[in-house]
Formats: structure tokens, C-alpha cells, sequence
């Protein structure tokens, strides 16, 4: 469980990003915070591998204060993954993963084994293993960049945008992937994104945030769409309102369930 606890973060110079956050991550559940560019969301994500250090509050992991331990062993810990992947270009992409592995004291062979194994988990073929970063598309970056923080196996997984560089089509593939890894492994994921739709598919809770990481709402994503807290978050979430209104239409029968701009989504059963 991780607890952000009235967080506020001043940037030297005076630029504040945060103020006076509170949020639990309850283990092994995926919250998605959702916020505009600017709203704060890498920098919360940044406290808990303590990245970025709170100017005020505290962050607890089980319990825990972030502050009390060794930074080191803590981001070792704890599974990270950037828009960017962040992946060394001079290393094969099988050295990418099996790097953290060495630094967390595994020998060359099974770390080069257990790395084998994670690119299979991530759904990245193994003749892929000897290629540099720079020799694979947006979407398998993306994905070595998962794989790489799943190798220590870490209890929290923290996801800043990490699918954002890549096409939609790409996206879902890559969201797909991450919900089945999930349900697999149940670890505790905070994953930050602007993007709304993104946040509703992934999210188990989602908090939408304003600028300074104020909290606009925070529910199940249902009960986001069901009842926004208000115009800001109706706004927010309406983004692409005409797909997310549906209506029923009887054919043949038959109820059919359509969408704002008239295009079938499904067939209603009772
Ligand atoms: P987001 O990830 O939601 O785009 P950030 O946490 O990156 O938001 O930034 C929140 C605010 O803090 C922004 O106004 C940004 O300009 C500012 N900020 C972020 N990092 C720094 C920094 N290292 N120094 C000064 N200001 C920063
Ligand atoms: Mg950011």
C-alpha cells in the first residue's frame, strides 16, 4: 500500500507543482491519475522512488516513510517506466533487462535466463534479444521498458505516460498487454497519463487532477462518468463524449447498443 500523505512540492525557484495530496494506493490495484500537462502528476509519481524529495507531508509505503531507508535500495525496488522507455542504446535490448537483474546481485547466466523469460511475459519475441533499442519500433521499446522494471520483481510499478509516444493502435495493444500482466502478477501500479480513455481502461480507481495535484475526483471510472464532481471533471472526462454516450436501437429484434455518432458498439443482452 502506498500513501501519499498532504504531499506539496516547491520547486527551487518557487514553481509549485503540488499541494497538500493525499491519496492510498491500496496494494495491488491500479490507480490512474489523470491531469492536464503541467498538473503535477510526474512529480507525485517522483516522490514515491524519492526522485523528487516533498517540500512538506510524507509518503509511506506499507506502512513505511520513503525518507526513513536507502534511496538506492529503494528505486531497486520499485519498477519504473518512462514515456521514453529509457533504455541504454548501447545494450541489447536482452542486456537492458538483464542489467537491473546484475545490479540486484544475479549472476550473468541467470540474470540473461530470468531476462528471457520477462520479454516472454511482455509478449517480445526472443529473436528480438540481440537487437540494440534503436533497432525496434516505439510500441517493443515500450515494451522492453515493462519488462525491465518487472525484473527485480517489485511489489509497486510506477508508469509516468509510458504509452504515450505511440500510435493508438500500438496504445491499446500495449494496454491490453499490461491489464493481462496484471491479473497475472496483482502488483501495486500507480500509472499517470493525460489521457482520460487510457486512465478508464486501466485504472481499478482513477483521481483526476487539477493543476497542483488537487484532487478534482477520485472514484471507480464508473463512478466518474456516472456522477462528475463537477463542471471541470464533466469537461475533463466529456473529452470524447459522443463515443462514451450510448443509446439502444432495436434491429431485427434485436437491441442494439450505439454510440453518439451512431456507430454500433454492441449487442445489449438481458
Ligand atoms: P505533469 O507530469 O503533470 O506534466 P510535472 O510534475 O512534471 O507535471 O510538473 C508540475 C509543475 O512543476 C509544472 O508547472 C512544472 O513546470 C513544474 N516543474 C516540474 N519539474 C520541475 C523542476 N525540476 N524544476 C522546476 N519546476 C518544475
Ligand atoms: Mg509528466
Amino acid at each position: 500500500m502506498i500513501e501519499f500523505e498532504a504531499v506539496s512540492k516547491t520547486y527551487p525557484g518557487g514553481s509549485v507543482a503540488v499541494e497538500e495530496f493525499s491519496l492510498t494506493v491500496p496494494s495491488h490495484r491500479t490507480v490512474a491519475l489523470v491531469g492536464s500537462s503541467g498538473s503535477g502528476k510526474t512529480t507525485l509519481l517522483r516522490m514515491v522512488n524519492r526522485m523528487v524529495e516533498p517540500t512538506r507531508g510524507r509518503v509511506l509505503i506499507d506502512g513505511q516513510n520513503v525518507q526513513a531507508g536507502n534511496a538506492v535500495s529503494l528505486r531497486r525496488s520499485i519498477g519504473y517506466v518512462l514515456q521514453a522507455g529509457g533504455l541504454l542504446p548501447h545494450r541489447t535490448v536482452l542486456d537492458n533487462v538483464a542489467t537491473v537483474l546484475r545490479l540486484n546481485g544475479l549472476s550473468r547466466t541467470p540474470a540473461r535466463q530470468k531476462a528471457a523469460e520477462l520479454m516472454g511475459r511482455v509478449g517480445l519475441d526472443a529473436g528480438l534479444a540481440r537487437r540494440y533499442p534503436g533497432e525496434l519500433s516505439g510500441g517493443q521499446q515500450q515494451r522492453v521498458g515493462v519488462a525491465r522494471a518487472l525484473a527485480p520483481d517489485p511489489n509497486i510499478l510506477l508508469m509516468d505516460e509510458p504509452f504515450g509516444a505511440v500510435d493508438p493502435i500500438v496504445r491499446r495493444e500495449l494496454q491490453d498487454e499490461l491489464l493481462r500482466i496484471q491479473k497475472e502478477l496483482g502488483k501495486t501500479i500507480v500509472f499517470v497519463t493525460h489521457d482520460v480513455d487510457e486512465a478508464f481502461r486501466l485504472g481499478d480507481e482513477v483521481v483526476v487532477l487539477r493543476d497542483h495535484g488537487v484532487v478534482a475526483q477520485r472514484g471507480t471510472p464508473a463512478e466518474i462518468l456516472a456522477a462528475p464532481a463537477d463542471d471541470f471533471v464533466a469537461d475533463f472526462v466529456g473529452a470524447n463524449r459522443a463515443e462514451r454516450t450510448l443509446h439502444t436501437q432495436t434491429v431485427g429484434g434485436r437491441t442494439i447498443a450505439v454510440d453518439g455518432d451512431g456507430r454500433p458498439v454492441g449487442v445489449m443482452t438481458s
